[in-house]
């Protein structure tokens, strides 16, 4: 991994850059690239705007790791409130929740009940595209705890899915129970820094076993057993090559679903949406940006340029 990849996952949990970084105009700005705002209008109107040219919308309300009970109850809240808007407003729109926003560190049981209170809202809407509510995967000391409670929940409802990371080594095994279970799958390349020895180094390793797990995830085991798979990736060459062999398998389009986040790669989600493909955007909100778009810049430290821009054009 680069220094600045390791310098800007390092700056992404620091409280105190947060802070700052908030309060920075021109930081705000460059972030807007990446969040078209901080409210839930600001995400709904988005979305709205996705809709009309054929794609969907995941939406997530940005945070990690709450402090305590009470700040748990008020995320699982807001995305109460979220699903109620996204039935009302009629959107092809889900949500996608992180466990610690939800509580993990404080209490699993807590954080597995306000998950089961948002799976049981989102069964409530009338459009079965509408139903799933998506577990982002987070760090690795916290990936069997996500494993094991995406299984608890799922005994009660299976509207429920999951997202895996092709960098971690231990995905290959995660997929093959996630396949057996007809399971609603994310495949995600991985965004955190983690400790050399439970990743795979190279980055055209990872990219490879992306492209192995997304063969696994639609090939016809899994969909003999009703997996729904979600490629989440922005890396053209890597969509070109599973579009290429999925046709050889014979998979129709519509049967293949990508998903990207809102602003990187606009075309090619309208390309893939237009070719038949189904096509989503993870759209961001909220004001707890700063350690989600420190990601983003790590994931491409072009886009410091971008924020230098914003510096420099006042
Ligand atoms: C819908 C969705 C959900 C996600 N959920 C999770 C999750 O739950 N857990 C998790 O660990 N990770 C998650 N991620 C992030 C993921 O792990 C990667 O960090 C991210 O998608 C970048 O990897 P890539 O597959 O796009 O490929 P890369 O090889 O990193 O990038 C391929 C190309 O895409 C473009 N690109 C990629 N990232 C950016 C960027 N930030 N800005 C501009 N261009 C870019 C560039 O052109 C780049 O060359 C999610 C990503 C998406 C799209």
């Amino acid at each position: 991994m680069s220094w600045t990849r390791r310098a800007l996952l390092a700056a992404s949990q620091s409280a105190w850059l947060r802070g700052r970084a908030a309060r920075l105009g021109f930081v705000r700005r460059a972030s807007g690239r990446f969040l078209p705002g901080e409210t839930i209008d600001a995400a709904l109107a988005t979305a709205r705007g996705l809709a009309d040219r054929g794609l969907t919308t995941l939406v997530t309300h940005l945070g990690e790791n709450v402090g305590d009970r009470t700040e748990a109850e008020a995320v699982t809240r807001q995305y109460l409130e979220l699903l109620d808007r996204i039935q009302a407003a009629q959107l092809p729109a889900e949500i996608s929740v992180k466990l610690t926003h939800l509580g993990l560190d404080l209490d699993s049981e807590l954080c597995l009940a306000n998950l089961r209170r948002l799976i049981e809202r989102a069964l409530a809407a009338t459009a079965p595209a509408n139903q799933t509510v998506w577990i982002d995967m987070e760090q690795s000391p916290y990936a069997e705890a996500t494993l094991q409670l995406h299984r608890r929940a799922r005994q009660t409802s299976g509207n429920v899915g999951v997202c895996v990371q092709a960098y971690l080594r231990r995905t290959e095994r995660d997929v093959e129970e996630l396949v057996a279970m007809g399971a609603t799958v994310r495949l995600v390349k991985g965004a955190y820094s983690e400790p050399p020895e439970l990743v795979i180094a190279k980055k055209a390793d990872v990219d490879e076993n992306f492209f192995r797990l997304a063969q696994r995830l639609l090939g016809p085991e899994a969909r003999r057993a009703g997996v729904r798979a979600a490629l989440a990736t922005h890396d053209r060459k890597l969509i070109a090559r599973i579009n290429r062999w999925a046709a050889e398998q014979g998979i129709p389009h519509e049967q293949i679903e990508y998903a990207m986040l809102y602003g990187i790669q606009r075309g090619e989600q309208l390309r893939l949406a237009q070719e038949g493909y189904r096509s989503c955007v993870l759209v961001s909100y909220g004001t707890y940006w700063f350690p989600w778009y420190m990601r983003r810049l790590a994931e491409r430290p072009a886009n410091i340029l971008f924020l230098a821009r914003n510096l420099f054009g006042g």
